[in-house]
């Protein structure tokens, strides 16, 4: 599921987030580069703990709450997606709509590269007056190596 993801060069990437950034009229610190750029690096769903780890190498005392708050920003900005399927919160470099994967018995969660249509249920919620955000699509059971492993 992994590799058929178009990776985007990362100089274009790192120009994007800053013409974003500027655009919201936030500031452009070597913070908010780094971990975007962290996020990118790792190509998966990461959580906020993960991102933390690799970035104190390059950001020393930098803490979890920073972190958060950081990656916080880069979903509002659309240069990540917070994805919330159950156990923590991930955030995952891929932005466009998708449906995920999760295994429910060691929690991995992976990408299905099938369009997600959420538009329908998105335009009914709006339509009853909800303020929606999104919607995900999350396909529940055994990932193919805990069922190999016969792990329940
Ligand atoms: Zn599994
Ligand atoms: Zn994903």
């Amino acid at each position: 599921m992994k590799g058929t993801r178009t990776r985007e060069d990362d100089a274009a990437a790192e120009a994007r987030l800053v013409a974003a950034l500027r655009d919201r009229g936030q500031r452009v610190t070597s913070q908010r580069l780094v971990i975007g750029r962290l996020l990118r690096e790792l190509d998966r769903h990461v959580t906020a703990e993960e991102v933390l780890r690799r970035a104190s190498e390059q950001l020393p005392g930098v803490s979890l709450p920073t972190v958060y708050a950081t990656l916080d920003l880069l979903a509002e900005l659309g240069e990540a997606r917070r994805v919330s399927v159950g156990g923590p919160v991930l955030y995952d470099p891929r932005t466009e709509d998708h449906v995920h994967v999760r295994c429910r018995v060691c929690g991995t969660v992976d990408d299905l590269d099938v369009p997600l249509e959420s538009a329908r249920a998105l335009r009914a919620a709006r339509a009853a007056g909800f303020e929606a955000d999104g919607a995900e699509l999350v396909v529940e059971g055994r990932c193919a190596a805990c069922a190999a492993a016969g792990r329940r």
